[in-house]
């Protein structure tokens, strides 16, 4: 469950100074730096504290899976019994048992959904829905994207209960 709260002073100060070390590349020793030195007048968290907390008000979670040394797959479904790489042959775990790559990316639904989350974004985000004169304004006018929208949503030949674009 995704929790739509105004943001605390705490909460601002974090974004902006995750804002600062994004914008300039701030790396962690930087960081430690201006917090060691301006401890009692900014009380900075630290970094993991500070990127924890960005973390979950962004509701975008990392995900991780094991994979090949050199990225040929990630072990996973077919691949999750195999000890080793089905392309190039190398191990999947070192000596100490870990796995010697990861494979780490961002979902999109959590993104998405933490879009909705802003009413500015989803009265954006429902821009398609608005009514429409005959005019071409956008692709919303378009024939593709109208016959879609009246259009099944197939997936291996499967039909699904909803049209392409509707609100599920
Ligand atoms: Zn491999």
């Amino acid at each position: 469950m995704i929790e739509n709260l105004p943001l605390n002073d705490e909460d601002m100060k974090n974004l902006k100074l995750f804002d600062i070390i994004l914008q300039s590349n701030m790396s962690t020793s930087t960081y430690n730096l201006l917090k060691k030195h301006f401890m009692p007048e900014l009380s900075m968290s630290s970094i993991f504290i500070l990127q924890a907390r960005i973390l979950k008000l962004s509701h975008v979670t990392e995900v991780s899976y094991d994979c090949c040394l050199n990225m040929c797959c990630c072990f996973t479904r077919t691949y999750a019994a195999l000890d080793s790489c089905p392309f190039c042959k190398h191990a999947w775990y070192n000596l100490e048992g870990h796995s010697y790559k990861k494979y780490k990316y961002l979902p999109i639904e959590p993104c998405i959904k933490s879009l909705y989350l802003t009413d500015r974004y989803a009265e954006v985000l429902h821009y398609h829905t608005l009514p429409r004169d005959s005019e071409i304004e956008d692709v919303f006018n378009g024939i593709h994207y109208r016959m879609l929208c009246q259009t099944q949503v197939t997936i291996n030949g499967a039909e699904l209960d909803h049209h392409f674009f509707s609100n599920i």
